[in-house]
């Protein structure tokens, strides 16, 4: 079987000179079927309208923050590794992706710029907020686990077969005002929305969480990957051949 392929943005152009992607996304996406294809921002989103035309799928991928600017507000002092050309890439592929009804999976910063791009803000350093009642950050490069509650008769509850998951969080900021179009489907205990729908799209789901770091030993995890792929699968399945 042809497997649907599933583009995922990488972090912006590094110090080192790469492009890169932490693999775990990659082979989630492998695992759910589907041939991972990564999207480095090297034009701020200009060829991001063809890029998406031949993509079955597209993951947007945690990373470093938004520019507040792109949600009317100054940057906290917080506020680190803006990058104008991921943010505009993303942006564009993101509006592609949602009018041509192309499955999306929106992880972490994937969540905040789609939250972002219909129009919602963000907390730009939740602990400010919302304190330290849930951790979502810890002070070194390893995520740490918390637990979501996620909302009956959503399409997340659906994909996931639970109510409530022990996801990996590694993230400071978070929804703030909620885009109006945007349904909330998940919340951590300190009542921060941790996941978000598109009732509008075919298949649109975001999760402030990584699922992508423990979905190899998670099924729980993995079947947001797998419910990407069979979305891709039955939307290109259904589509005429050009
Ligand atoms: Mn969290």
């Amino acid at each position: 079987m042809v497997r649907p392929q599933i583009g995922l943005t990488t972090y912006a152009l590094g110090r080192n000179g790469h492009y890169e992607l932490p693999g775990v996304y990659l082979d989630a996406v492998y695992r759910a079927g589907g041939a991972p294809v990564m999207l480095a921002p090297v034009d701020h989103g200009q060829l991001a309208t063809d890029w998406v035309k031949h993509l079955d799928g597209l993951v947007l991928t945690g990373g470093y923050d938004l520019d507040p600017g792109t949600y009317g507000e100054t940057p906290h002092p917080s506020v680190d590794n803006v990058n104008p050309a991921r943010d505009a890439s993303e942006l564009a592929l993101l509006h592609v992706a949602l009018e041509e009804g192309i499955p999306l999976l929106a992880i972490c910063r994937g969540l905040q710029v789609l939250n972002v791009a219909l129009g919602g803000t963000l907390r730009q350093h939740l602990v400010d907020d919302v304190g330290h009642l849930v951790p979502h950050r810890t002070d070194s490069d390893t995520a740490i686990p918390h637990a979501v509650r996620i909302e009956p008769d959503s399409r997340l509850r659906d994909i996931l077969g639970v109510d409530k998951s022990e996801s990996m969080s590694w993230h400071h900021q978070a929804i703030k005002t909620l885009a109006q179009p945007l349904r909330p489907t998940a919340y951590a205990a300190d009542g921060l929305i941790e996941a978000v729908e598109l009732p509008d799209h075919p298949w649109c789901i975001g999760v402030q969480w990584h699922p992508e770091m423990s979905a190899a030993q998670d099924p729980i995890q993995q079947r947001l990957f797998d419910g990407l792929v069979s979305a891709a699968r039955r939307i290109s399945d259904s589509l005429p051949l050009s």
